[in-house]
């Protein structure tokens, strides 16, 4: 290790130049006192290389066969070269990769905007960091008639995402394809996105762990590759998603060195290390998907193909029992409307537990179907607005599949 420094957390704006936003906070974290220990800049050590022990110093930052692929597999896709020791990150799943954007990024008072519906964490990670959370609404419009809505239908207003920013805006988290409606962000809305991060030096946390799972000829874009974004953009992906190995909690991400940096000191002082039999696996499945790239034996094209049949089957299946889905675009979730089964349980309007949760342990008891609650999904204020909503996986076994067919067509 090169340079001892104290641990800082990132106050300042994305470019040092004297043109752009400083937004320094007099604020100090708790951690600042710190000591910790600067890595990454050990030019001693190449990524691939190891020490007679089979372990250099630079592994806790990730696995040089995985860092390597990973700067080479996502260069190509972020039309950036990536080096595999500064500008990648290899964290235990994309959960721990979100706690060190927040952790090492945001101060306390500084807000961060997140769009609902939102994976569930984002907000008490926002909140364990001293941050406040600004939410800002997909709002749905109306599906044309005869046709099923699609999770395409649900839209950000330009002008309400926009009064969102602020002078204390740090970040905006990103997610596409979305958990829980399976939106895919098309390039016209990550380019307005883009532009007010641009426009408000604010940073892009982008969570992509479902960047594979698109379909109907969707494209997934990386605001990372927009312009004026790599510089102020953390990209974070998942092993469990992108190899379907949920329990192996190998994440990872991918960004500017100047970020990355205050990403590896929280890393580097909680985790240190991944397991490194996972990241060895992982990286020999990304050099075969690196080979195969975009051919019709690579495991990414084949899984979004078996992926949207399932999809369709449980559209198929919740249709025919009465139940209205919003077909997603990406993801292996799908929400759908259960307001016709609603004289089924009653009704408590007082009652703290949102009407979904119940409606679930009531469907789970009676008819053995599971789903989660989209209430979860949204901050406190907004979540009963959307308790008539519920969330279903397809990734799933064919024969579960067909049994949930068969529960909806016995329903009633
Ligand atoms: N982000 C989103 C949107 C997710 O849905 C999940 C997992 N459900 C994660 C991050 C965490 O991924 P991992 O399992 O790699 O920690």
């Amino acid at each position: 290790f090169s340079q001892v420094t104290g641990m800082q957390k990132f106050t300042g704006c994305v470019h040092a130049t004297t043109t752009s936003l400083h937004r320094q906070t007099d604020k100090h974290h708790p951690l600042e006192n710190l000591t910790s220990v600067e890595v990454g800049v050990d030019k001693n050590v190449k990524a691939g290389s190891s020490t007679k022990t089979g372990r250099n110093r630079q592994e806790c930052l990730g696995h040089p066969a995985l860092v390597t692929i990973l700067a080479r597999f996502f260069g190509k896709l972020l039309g950036q070269e990536l080096d595999p020791l500064t500008n990648v990150l290899v964290t235990v799943g994309a959960y721990e990769a979100l706690f060190c954007c927040f952790q090492a990024l945001v101060d306390e008072g500084d807000e961060v905007i997140i769009i609902e519906p939102f994976f569930d964490c984002y907000e008490p990670m926002v909140k364990m960091a001293g941050g406040t959370s600004v939410f800002v609404q997909l709002r749905p419009k109306a599906a044309e008639t005869g046709k099923l809505m699609s999770s395409g239908d649900w839209q950000l207003d330009p002008a309400e995402l926009a009064s969102r920013f602020t002078e204390r805006t740090k970040a905006i988290v990103l997610n596409s394809p979305n958990n829980p409606l399976g939106k895919v962000f098309t390039r016209e809305e990550m380019e307005f996105i883009a532009d007010l991060c641009v426009k408000h030096d604010v940073l892009c946390f982008s969570d992509e762990v479902y960047e594979w799972l698109v379909y109907d000829g969707k494209e997934h874009i990386r605001i990372a590759s927009l312009p004026g974004m790599w510089d102020r953009t953390i990209t974070i992906g998942s092993a469990g998603k992108t190899f379907s190995t949920t329990g192996w909690k190998v994440g990872w991400t991918l960004g500017p060195d100047h970020l990355l940096k205050h990403l590896r000191t929280v890393h580097q002082n909680s985790v240190y290390h991944c397991p490194t039999a996972a990241q060895e696996a992982l990286a020999q499945a990304f050099q075969r998907e690196f080979d195969s790239y975009g051919k019709p034996d690579s495991y990414f094209v084949q899984l979004s193909q078996e992926l949207q049949q399932k999809r369709d089957w449980l559209v198929r299946s919740l249709v025919a029992g009465g139940m209205k889905p919003i077909v997603p675009e990406g993801t292996y979730f799908l929400m759908a409307d259960f307001s016709e089964f609603k004289s089924e349980v009653p009704d408590v309007p007082d009652s703290d537990e949102p009407y979904d949760s119940r409606f679930i342990k009531w469907m789970i008891i009676n008819k053995g179907l599971v789903a989660i609650p989209v209430s979860a999904f949204y901050s406190t204020p907004h979540k009963r607005n959307f308790d008539h909503l519920i969330r279903f996986c397809f990734a799933k076994e064919e024969a579960t599949l067909k049994a949930a067919e068969d529960i909806l067509q016995q329903w009633s």
